[in-house]
């Protein structure tokens, strides 16, 4: 029909896991992995999703997880928000009725961002090399069920993380604040016991799906 515009979304893939972080980690999961990012972060785990996938409507994305009859839905990347589409997809996703998660860089403006999203948005730490890019006035427009998460590369990283703990008293603001070791770049048991010693408030986390099945796309 004229002046009918079908929003579609450059996907990079869509499968089904386990949710290997944050609050609903374990859970059975879809995800939804949209193509680009702006940001380069050193450790980046996904840098087969910076181009190529597919555009794809909102409709066919919607069929494409419905046969893994999943609570849980979780929009990922790269960088979710780089694509304005993303909107109406996490609008769409809970219409259906699913519990949506967006994660999220730290690095765009996560205003448009339907509020019955739980957003899990990274404040990159000065060795990721792109601490520069984080947005800080998205810390004013949490919501208490979303989630802070830091990736740790070093002690300076973790002293950095308390400071901005402390600084825009994060764990006030949302339910999770979460403290991830970057993967083989600093010894996740140091980290867990610098958080038990200095009682901080957060929640030490493992990347589960690295764990139990290593790298690669459709995990
Ligand atoms: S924001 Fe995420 S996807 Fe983008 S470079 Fe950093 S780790 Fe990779």
């Amino acid at each position: 029909m004229a002046g009918c515009v079908v929003s579609q979304v450059r996907i990079s893939e869509i499968f089904h896991s386990l949710q290997g972080e944050s609050r609903t980690v374990g859970f059975p999961t879809a995800f939804i992995r949209l193509t680009g990012c702006p940001l380069r972060c050193q450790y980046c785990d996904t840098t087969y999703a910076f181009s190529g996938g597919e555009l794809l409507s909102i409709a066919t994305i919607l069929e494409q997880i419905a046969p893994f009859q999943s609570r849980f839905v979780t929009v990922t990347g790269g960088e979710p928000l780089a694509q304005p589409e993303c909107l109406p997809l996490l609008t769409a996703l809970c219409d259906a009725g699913y519990q949506v998660s967006l994660e999220t860089s730290g690095a765009m403006n996560i205003a448009g961002v339907d509020p019955r999203v739980s957003v899990v948005m990274d404040l990159k730490t000065p060795d990721s090399g792109e601490a520069h890019r984080n947005l800080y006035s998205n810390i004013e427009l949490l919501k208490p069920v979303d989630q802070v998460k830091f990736v740790i590369c070093s002690r300076q990283d973790y002293q950095w993380a308390r400071m901005k703990l402390d600084e825009y008293q994060l764990s006030q603001r949302v339910d999770d604040v979460l403290f991830s070791p970057s993967h083989q770049q600093i010894n996740p048991t140091d980290l867990a016991d610098w958080i038990v010693q200095d009682r901080l408030p957060v929640r030490f986390q493992i990347q589960l799906h690295k764990l139990l099945w290593a790298d690669g796309p459709g995990r």
